[in-house]
């Protein structure tokens, strides 16, 4: 077994869409980045790799290449999720936490698991997914930017 541990932050910006999860949530600003800035994806994909020790995201999809400019990070999640079985490993369970004050992510969870479950090929039992404020303090309090943690467990699926 191996445990991988992902963290990612991405500041908000008028204008844009707000993707979290895969799911895109309504809300008057979204997140900046190169990709579609799906912050919660983005701390699973570096919890795979972590865990893998195949290093981050920004190894395998650099944000210098055009070909990943906008892109949605499903595909990104995809992507990892092949090299992780690549590497002979398999998803045992994955747990994540969103940090933002705004806006409110409880009722988009179920969706985000089933959405996320679905690309990973695992039962959305095998995927937790939690909000928290931060009581108003830090960039997150201040609705500057939302931060992802993630954990997960992989199996090796080489047999013996
Ligand atoms: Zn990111």
């Amino acid at each position: 077994m191996r445990i991988g541990f992902g963290y990612d932050v991405h500041r908000f910006a008028e204008g844009r869409e707000l993707w979290l999860g895969g799911i895109k949530i309504p809300h008057h600003k979204g997140l900046l980045g190169h990709s579609d800035a799906d912050v919660l994806i983005h701390a699973i994909c570096d919890a795979l790799l972590g865990a893998a020790a195949l290093g981050d995201l920004g190894t395998h999809f650099p944000d210098s290449d055009p070909e990943y400019k906008g892109i949605d990070s499903k595909i990104l999640l995809q992507k990892t999720c092949g090299l992780i079985t690549s590497a002979g490993f398999c998803i045992q369970n994955i747990d994540s936490t969103i940090a933002l004050q705004a806006p409110k992510i409880a009722p988009y969870t179920q969706m985000i698991r089933a959405t996320l479950s679905g690309i990973m090929g695992i039962a959305p039992g095998q995927l937790s997914v939690k909000a928290t404020t931060t009581e108003k303090l830090g960039f997150e309090g201040r609705e500057e930017g939302i931060s992802a943690y993630a954990v997960v467990l992989l199996n090796s699926i080489s047999p013996g």
